[in-house]
């Protein structure tokens, strides 16, 4: 294989071209594009079984999901979240006025260290937003006890988690709410798209029709507008690739996971490697493959660079820690979180998408081990 050949983080995955044109087709037909048309209606009932949960609503993004999911419990006050993130998780609580409260991380598997977050709740806590980060489900009957002892909402961000079950139950069910981003660098993508899923108790029976109006401007019917609602609905193309790529959403999470297990193979017993801790009673969807470097910074930035010398494109993902945004700077008072800092700097996610080789695998572990 040629050296000069770039290798990504990641790579879209995409149906056929004919399967999404038989289904594009009929738009034309109908001229109907978007505003919750039949396929967003489709792709809604197919998620709906596939996700194994009775409440899921479809937005145009993971990020807007959040926003509006947040805004549909109406909380106010602060939020426990985590710094080790993409940087969507705390701007939607910022962004609903909402103050963020950083509880640190576990070592053994980067998710929100069940242990710090009592000590983190105050009078004007509404709610724990953890994250199931990487696909490493966090200790959720942990934080479900210390919720229901202090009458918190659990919002998980779950943009990581597609499909994935822990004993018995879906991820997509945990929690008050949970949000997906299916964006084209996940695991199931609809170009651009996200979902709120939970499961529909009478205690929930509102939050469909509610997180429906807020996605369409808080209109709630011809001459009421009830909420202060945004634009956020999926459109038609979006559903559709989405009503295709299910289809072969298990084929590629399988061929993901044999690019893990071979990256495992490779690196498990490297001096200086270490990989994240995987449960046994957890079906993974294989979405990331984060290395950390022991070392610290030093080792992590130069085996990333040697990489894009190389044409290998990894990524410092999450760098830097959410703690260390500029936006952020004398805004918010946040607390130590030396794990999350820790892991921050050491961490490097390796390219990882169902067509990535055996023999593009074996040659970023061989580099990765002559580096450092
Ligand atoms: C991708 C992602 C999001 C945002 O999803 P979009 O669909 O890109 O808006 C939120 N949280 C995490 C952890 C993510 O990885």
């Amino acid at each position: 294989m040629p050296e000069e050949k770039q290798i990504f983080v990641t790579r879209a995955s995409l149906p056929g071209f004919e399967e999404y044109e038989e289904l594009i087709r009929d738009i034309w037909d109908t001229h109907f594009l978007t505003n919750m048309g039949k396929y967003h209606e489709e792709l809604k009932e197919r998620l709906r079984s596939y996700l194994a949960v009775s409440g899921l609503e479809l937005f145009v993004n993971g990020h807007l999901s959040l926003e509006m999911v947040l805004q549909a419990f109406d909380l106010k006050g602060e939020v426990i979240t985590t710094p080790f993130t993409f940087a969507s998780t705390t701007h939607a609580i910022v962004r609903c006025g909402l103050t963020p409260v950083m509880c640190d991380i576990r070592e053994e598997d980067c998710t929100m260290d069940p242990e710090r977050i009592e000590e983190l709740i105050t009078d004007r806590t509404c709610a724990i937003v953890p994250v199931h980060v990487y696909g490493h489900i966090c200790d959720h009957e942990r934080i479900a006890d210390i919720a229901r002892r202090h009458g918190l909402r659990v919002i998980y961000d779950a943009a990581h988690a597609f499909g994935e079950y822990v004993g018995e139950r879906s991820v997509a069910a945990l929690g008050d709410a949970s949000i997906f981003s299916f964006h084209a660098t996940k695991v199931f993508n609809t170009i651009e798209g996200g979902a709120v899923t939970w499961n529909e108790g009478p205690e929930l029976s509102w939050l469909a029709e509610k997180l429906y109006k807020l996605k369409n401007f808080g209109i709630t019917g011809k001459e009421s507008v009830e909420y202060v609602g945004g634009n956020a609905k999926m459109n038609e193309f979006c559903a559709a690739m989405g009503i295709c790529n299910l289809r072969h959403v298990d084929e590629w999470i399988g061929m993901r996971k044999s690019v893990c297990e071979l990256y495992e193979r490779e690196l498990c017993n490297v001096p200086g490697i270490r990989l994240l801790e995987r449960r046994r009673d957890v079906r993974y969807n294989y979405a990331y493959m984060p290395v950390i470097f022991e070392g610290g910074a030093g080792v992590r930035d130069r085996v990333y660079d040697r990489l894009c010398e190389r044409n290998i494109n990894p990524r410092k993902y999450f760098y830097p820690c959410i703690t260390d945004f500029e936006c952020y700077e004398g805004r918010f008072e946040f607390s130590n979180v030396p794990v999350a800092e820790r892991m921050s700097e050491s961490v490097l996610t390796l390219p990882l998408y169902p067509e990535l080789t055996e023999s593009e695998v074996c040659r970023i572990c061989d580099l990765i081990k002559s580096f450092i």
